[in-house]
């Protein structure tokens, strides 16, 4: 029996190994932006930079618990968030709400599974979750994000939707989760830490890179973005880049280049100019050089056109 140990030993040595392999060698420390609230923050790259580590997930710590906003974009980058979460507090983890079912901001969920926390989503994921695009998208980042998306990566499931808005006191701390309805998605999320004035925007706000539109509602996100604008916080953390205290500065690219494609775009539009054509006489010079203008812009501009041309169908 006793000749047995060494063996055990050494296969146990092999898991912690194999275990610490699996889990992506990126730069993850949380910041604190108040007395409650964290975040910490990927890089600026697309989907598949900087494994997976793109988006931010933030969190609130009080006394009596934690909360946390999004869980970023595979489940090992999951584990490292739970990992920095701890490195701060041991209060158990109350609640996620996902800004919206994107995998940059979800595929981390299964790497919380074992904290009992409720995960709470906006009513209109059901939308996304019910249709293909979500399974086609797990497909494609099994390929192009592999091996930190592969065949045991699944997609969790809110245990409730949100409807409008939610209050709730934790730890003495007051929070406020809205649903603003269709924007970046077809339901997002934003929450206030009230008692600090910060504010988790989510995809609302993608700050020092261009946004990805995807099946975005631009017209419904600029209205967002104007009311965000004028938010009496100290701080918001976005869904993409580095936070930031004054809101007119850093709803101001996401803004900018939303008003500007639709322009771009509704001109071409009522002009009969294919997109194409149109696409290529734009200046887009004021956006070219920030991250992720090369992979994302096209194709944003060939889905604001499409949306706009529908839009003009229906006047008629
Ligand atoms: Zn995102």
């Amino acid at each position: 029996m006793s000749r047995l140990w060494p063996l055990a030993l050494l296969l146990l040595i092999d898991i912690a190994a194999a275990s610490e392999d699996r889990l992506p060698p990126v730069e993850m420390k949380p910041v604190q932006v108040s007395s409650h609230a964290y975040y910490v923050s990927g890089a600026t790259g697309v989907a598949t930079d900087n494994y997976g580590f793109v988006s931010n997930s933030a969190f609130v710590v009080t006394t009596e618990g934690i909360v946390v906003f999004d869980t970023l974009g595979t489940p090992a980058l999951g584990a490292r968030l739970l990992a920095a979460i701890r490195s701060i507090s041991d209060a158990p983890i109350r609640r996620i709400y996902i800004s919206h079912y994107h995998a940059d901001h979800m595929y981390g969920n299964q790497a919380f599974s074992g904290t009992g926390a409720e995960i709470i989503a906006s009513d209109g994921a059901k939308t996304y979750l019910e249709g293909d695009v979500a399974q086609l998208r797990l497909q494609e980042r099994r390929v192009s994000l592999s091996p930190w998306v592969n065949e045991s990566t699944r997609i969790i499931e809110p245990d409730r939707y949100l409807q409008n808005e939610e209050r709730f006191t934790l730890g003495g701390v007051d929070i406020r989760v809205v649903d603003v309805g269709s924007a970046h998605s077809e339901g997002d999320l934003v929450l206030f830490v009230e008692n600090d004035g910060v504010l988790f925007s989510g995809d609302i706000i993608f700050a020092e890179r261009i946004p990805f539109l995807g099946t975005s509602s631009s017209a419904e996100w600029l209205d967002v973005l104007e009311q965000m604008e004028q938010a009496e916080v100290s701080a918001i953390v976005p869904g993409h880049g580095p936070a930031a205290g004054n809101p007119g500065e850093i709803v101001s690219l996401t803004k900018s280049y939303l008003s500007f494609v639709r322009e771009s775009m509704r001109q071409a539009v009522e002009d009969w100019v294919p997109f194409d054509e149109a696409y290529e006489a734009t200046d887009w010079g004021d956006f070219i050089e920030y991250p992720a203008f090369l992979e994302a812009n096209r194709r944003n501009a060939y889905g604001i056109y499409l949306s706009l041309e529908q839009e003009s169908l229906k006047d008629q």
